[in-house]
């Protein structure tokens, strides 16, 4: 067992893939402090800078006065009033009949997957969908296919060739994709449904809060919740909570409830948390400026880098920049590091080798002035 240990770290760093996780303090939502020094933090999911907002501090001490924790699941004694009143504002805000709210994004894309699915079925996922997506789908034994990244005539191509030889079938994606930051071809996927018969569920982990009606997201802003079966979103990035759910039928709900083993096996969110979902759901609604202004800077952003010359991907707040080789990425962030930028490389085995990125995320709290600073740092670094 050691040696085998040993090996597979060595592997790594002689891949320079070898990861290790680093102390920050955080210092506001946009600023952090890491080894004594402090950087200016463009790798945050706190999209609209709630995660310092008064209201959703106080939530967070309002849901905690009476008790600290749930301390059961939610089918022994963990799911409370606030329980109940976050799950139906979630299908309110989705448009869908009923709401399921989870531990994490991880925990309901796991969950929810292998509940639906058995080896009899199959499913068919976008290539660069979240790990979760593919765990779920590997543990619930059916036979997994992967089209290729937002080509949806290869899922066509896919579901013609296989879709008759199981029983059920599910297709899923995100809406706005973590790693390339771009959109979903949702309305072709939804006209393929027409065709074929499938379960569609859209994770929409970085889209709530941003895009859509009130921050609804992707699914909304295209008018097809009524053909996204299962709309899945998390608490925990623009949000700036914690804990998920998936916005779906009243049937497909009371059926996770008896069959989804990471809903069933776990505790209940705390009611602090509860609370304070309740509120960013509030926040995002009525404070429609901060999505606004930030989608403004993100496109004026997004021109000056490719005036400069740069690869970049996608269209949303995550900027990906693409540099290429894993070596000259690690170099590159290491530079911007020293200019107290924090950004990460990010490299294989999250994304395909020799697309190797800067992905930065912009947020609320980051303005043109100091992205024009960082765009210069980048200039000299790449150099
Ligand atoms: C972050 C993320 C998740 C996991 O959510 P957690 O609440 O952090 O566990 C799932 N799907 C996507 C696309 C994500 O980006």
């Amino acid at each position: 067992m050691e040696k085998e240990l040993t090996a597979f770290l060595n592997y790594r760093k002689r891949q320079d893939l070898f990861r290790k996780t680093k102390e920050v303090t955080k210092l506001g939502s946009s600023r952090i402090k890491v080894g004594g020094c402090i950087y200016c933090d463009l790798s945050s999911n706190d999209y609209l800078g709630l995660s310092s907002h008064p209201k959703i501090k106080a939530s967070l001490q309002r849901g905690a006065d009476v008790v600290s924790a749930s301390s059961a699941s939610a089918l022994v004694s963990g799911y409370t009033d606030i329980h109940c009143k976050l799950e139906e504002s979630i299908a309110d805000f989705k448009s869908k009949e009923d709401a399921i709210v989870l531990g994490t994004g991880w925990q309901t894309n796991v969950g929810v997957i292998d509940a639906l699915l058995s080896a009899k079925d199959a499913i068919f996922c976008d290539r660069l969908s979240h790990a979760s997506i593919l765990d779920g789908a590997r543990l619930s034994g059916a036979r997994l296919f992967r089209f290729r990244h937002n080509d949806s005539d290869h899922l066509r191509t896919l579901l013609k060739k296989h879709r008759g030889k199981y029983k059920k079938a599910m297709v899923v994606t995100e809406s706005v994709f973590s790693m390339d930051g771009d959109l979903a071809p949702l309305e072709d996927i939804v006209e393929i449904k027409k065709d074929f018969d499938f379960l569609l569920m859209v994770d929409e982990a970085h889209a709530t809060g941003l895009f859509g009606e009130n921050g609804a997201g992707v699914v909304n802003e295209k008018k097809l919740c009524a053909e996204v079966d299962l709309i899945m979103g998390t608490f925990s990035k623009a949000l700036a909570g914690f804990g998920a759910y998936v916005a779906t039928s009243k049937k497909i709900k009371h059926f996770l409830v008896n069959a989804c083993r990471s809903y069933i096996y776990s505790t209940a969110l705390p009611p602090a948390l509860v609370s304070s979902n309740l509120e960013s759901l509030e926040i995002v609604q009525k404070e429609r400026h901060r999505a606004d202004e930030l989608l403004k800077m993100v496109s004026i952003f997004r021109k000056q880098l490719e005036r400069e010359g740069f690869q970049v991907k996608g269209s949303t707040q995550i900027v990906p920049i693409i540099l290429g080789e894993t070596k000259k990425v690690i170099e590159v962030s290491k530079e911007l590091q020293s200019k107290f930028w924090w950004v990460v490389p990010v490299r294989p085995p999250t994304v395909p080798k020799n697309i190797s990125r800067i992905r930065i995320s912009l947020t609320y709290d980051h303005d043109l002035e100091q992205l024009n600073r960082f765009k210069e740092d980048l200039i000299r670094s790449v150099r």
